[in-house]
């Protein structure tokens, strides 16, 4: 089974939870007028021939693989998950990753109570594990020579060595406070994951290629818009060189004369990196002043 609409492309993404607002924005921000107030399961965008399918995070690895849905919006994690789960059936597992997202970064580890003794991957060598993410965590017992018993739980998985279920926990972990609430340290990194965009791989019809050719070039829009800066300064003629090689990620500057001062020139200039105090600091006291340092909405070309 596949989707058979030729002409509306299909993307999946979280009906609710941790990625599901930065999704729908990312899809704002590139212009699709989206009206998810009803919550059904398929939502028509209004100004463009999309569709959005609002599931479950864990189901939209598959309804890409099965070429249900063109693309989908999930995390490596999940994809990586269901990726191996399918691989160890027998069944196919193609997706093509066509970005990575820059959002819902987290990592997947492994937790122990704060009183358990750990020295070394080994020590954790025979324990009970509770995880959301049975596949990962044995990959990663197989690199490292060791055998876990296994725990699959859906949910809570936090709270499983306080109620006697488990010796520790594998689970994803953004801040660690979870953790830590209760009562857990984190020992070992498994995995780092952010959202992906994916795409099916058995070929697009011309209308949705079309599409996606609109698409593709306005989320890297969006990403970079969000990361880059646009800071505009005065400065002293003479300083110019040692104030633009201050300016991290910048491409050529525009230089642009000041009414009545010979001795300093207006600075604008697009950063794609952060932008810290440290280096505003800097600029000042190189003679720079009235620096404004201002968000990008959208970028092209
Ligand atoms: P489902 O929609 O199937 O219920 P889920 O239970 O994984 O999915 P969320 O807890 O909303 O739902 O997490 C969605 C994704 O957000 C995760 O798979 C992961 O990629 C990402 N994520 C980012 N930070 C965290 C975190 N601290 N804890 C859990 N997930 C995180």
């Amino acid at each position: 089974m596949s989707n058979t609409d030729s002409t509306r492309l299909r993307i999946a993404i979280q009906k609710s939870g941790r990625l599901s607002d930065e999704s729908q924005a990312l899809l704002k921000g590139c212009g699709l007028k989206i009206n998810l107030a009803d919550r059904r399961l398929l939502s028509h965008v209004a100004n463009m021939p999309i569709d959005l399918m609002l599931v479950r995070s864990s189901d939209i690895p598959g309804l890409v693989m099965d070429g249900i849905c063109d693309l989908g919006i999930v995390g490596d994690n999940t994809l990586e998950e269901h990726e191996l789960e399918r691989v160890l059936k027998g069944e196919s597992a193609d997706y093509d990753k066509i970005l990575s997202l820059k959002f819902g970064g987290c990592r997947l580890s492994i937790a122990l109570p704060e009183e358990m003794e750990y020295t070394g991957v080994k020590s954790l060598d025979g324990l009970r594990l509770a995880t959301t993410y049975p596949r990962l965590l044995n990959r990663f017992a197989e690199e490292n020579g060791i055998k876990f018993e296994m725990c699959q739980l859906n949910g809570s998985v936090e709270v499983a060595p306080r109620v006697g279920l488990a010796d520790g926990i594998c689970d994803l972990v953004s801040t660690g406070a979870t953790l830590e609430a209760n009562g857990l340290k984190e020992v070992a990194e498994i995995y780092r994951s952010k959202a992906a965009l994916i795409k099916r791989t058995d070929g697009l019809s011309d209308e949705k290629q079309t599409i996606l050719n609109t698409l593709l070039p306005r989320i890297q829009g969006v990403l970079k818009a969000r990361e880059s800066k646009y800071i505009m300064l005065h400065a002293p003629k003479d300083k110019l060189n040692e104030v633009v090689a201050l300016m991290p990620g910048t491409e050529t500057p525009t230089v642009l004369p000041l009414a009545e001062r010979d001795d300093r020139v207006a600075v604008h200039v697009v950063s794609t990196e952060t932008f810290f105090w440290e280096t505003m600091e800097q600029l000042t006291d190189l003679g720079c002043n009235s620096i404004l340092v201002m968000p990008i909405e959208k970028m092209m070309g």
